[in-house]
């Protein structure tokens, strides 16, 4: 029954952002109940050593991290659910949840749902994923220190990933399966300007190749999809940076998102178009996608709730 599951606040959520918002919504008094989806702990479950948390000076494990965050959560009074929202409805309040065969109304409602970042979607991808195979420069570029790297993208993003992966590699080759980048001018100019960095236009990957013990990227297989010509090019290290989808299909047509679906908040705030629907993390942050913006994000949202 609905009624068995009405609550004050209810967080969409269960990674930096979240657990966050959680913590200081608890400290509040505000009971909060987190609906923590498929990937309990978010993206950061899906990494190992994460350098750049505030507070960890040898570093963290990202599942580590993410279990302390909870614990800290729920050490005043949090409760976190395995359940994954698949439609809300927003147009009168309380606000109403379907999870499942389950049904939730809330009176203020937290969206920390974040984003995944696009990969390519072959095998060889997930196997090395974590062990040379990144869709972060921001996060691992430091581990690719005097390596050789390639970046897969033609954005925007595989701009900045490419120049910022410039100070630690000892090259970096940007692969684009088009023949101009789509990046705006300047970074395009400075990306094509920097001796570090080299372009494979018109291409595409078609396998990492790696060794098993222990895990870790040896090269990566490239078809020229003009000639149709495979090679084989040694590598260390491999950065997607093709795009992150912000998981929002279960909002869909209930709340205001950009063009690419991030959920558009007023400036300075996490108050979304529906009063009373606060967001936070990569779900409404296309630009920075750090664990720590995501819990600072968090944080707001439980004040502003
Ligand atoms: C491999 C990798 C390594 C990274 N390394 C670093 C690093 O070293 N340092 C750093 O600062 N950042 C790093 N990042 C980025 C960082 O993980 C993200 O910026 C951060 O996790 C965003 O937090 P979030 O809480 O907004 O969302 P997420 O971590 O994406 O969590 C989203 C949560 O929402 C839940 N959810 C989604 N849909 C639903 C639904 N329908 N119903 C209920 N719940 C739902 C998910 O299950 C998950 O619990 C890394 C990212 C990746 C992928």
């Amino acid at each position: 029954m609905a009624d068995s599951h009405h609550e004050k606040v209810i967080i969409v959520g269960g990674g930096p952002a979240g657990y966050t918002a959680a913590l200081y919504a608890a400290r509040a008094d505000l009971e909060p109940l987190v609906l923590e989806g498929p990937q309990p702990g978010g993206q950061l479950t899906m990494t190992t050593e994460v350098d750049n948390y505030p507070g960890f000076p040898e570093g963290v494990q990202g599942p580590e991290l993410m279990e302390l965050m909870k614990k800290q959560a729920e050490r005043f009074g949090t409760r976190c659910i395995f359940e994954e929202v698949s439609k809300v409805d927003l147009s009168q309040r309380p606000f109403t949840l379907t999870a499942g065969s389950d049904t939730y109304t809330c009176d203020a409602l937290i969206v920390a749902s974040g984003a995944s970042a696009r990969w390519l979607g072959i095998e060889s991808e997930a196997k090395y994923r974590g062990f040379g195979v990144s869709a972060c420069a921001t996060c691992d570029a430091f581990f690719f220190r005097d390596k050789e790297v390639f970046v897969v993208g033609g954005g925007d993003t595989a701009a900045e990933e490419s120049l910022f992966l410039t100070k630690f590699a000892s090259h970096v080759t940007l692969v684009h399966r088009r023949d101009e980048l789509r990046a705006s001018k300047i970074l395009a100019e400075r990306v094509q300007a920097d001796e570090k960095v080299s372009l494979l236009w018109d291409s595409v990957v078609e396998e990492i190749l790696g060794e098993d013990d222990p895990p870790h990227v040896t090269g990566v297989r490239i078809k020229n999809v003009k000639s149709g010509e495979v090679t084989d090019h040694p590598a260390d290290g491999i950065f997607m940076a093709i795009g992150h989808t912000p998981n929002t299909a279960f909002l869909k047509g209930q709340i205001e998102v950009d063009d690419a679906g991030f959920i558009t908040t007023a400036p300075h705030s996490t108050a979304t178009s529906v009063a009373g629907v606060f967001a936070c993390g990569d779900v409404m942050d296309p630009h920075y996608k750090q664990a720590i913006t995501a819990a600072g994000t968090g944080c707001q949202a439980a004040l502003d709730a």
